[in-house]
């Protein structure tokens, strides 16, 4: 059902960051186990 993916993500548990262990909210696949900082594209 299409209504469970929300559902789904605010269910799912803080991911933290590999790198700095800053609890953060995944926001794309491609980021991995990295928060946004440390999984800059620009670096
Ligand atoms: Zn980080």
């Amino acid at each position: 059902m299409m209504m469970n993916a929300l559902e789904f993500f605010k269910n799912l548990p803080d991911k933290k960051c590999a790198k700095c262990g800053n609890a953060y909210e995944e926001q794309a696949d491609c980021y991995g186990n990295l928060c946004e900082n440390c999984d800059d594209p620009a670096r």
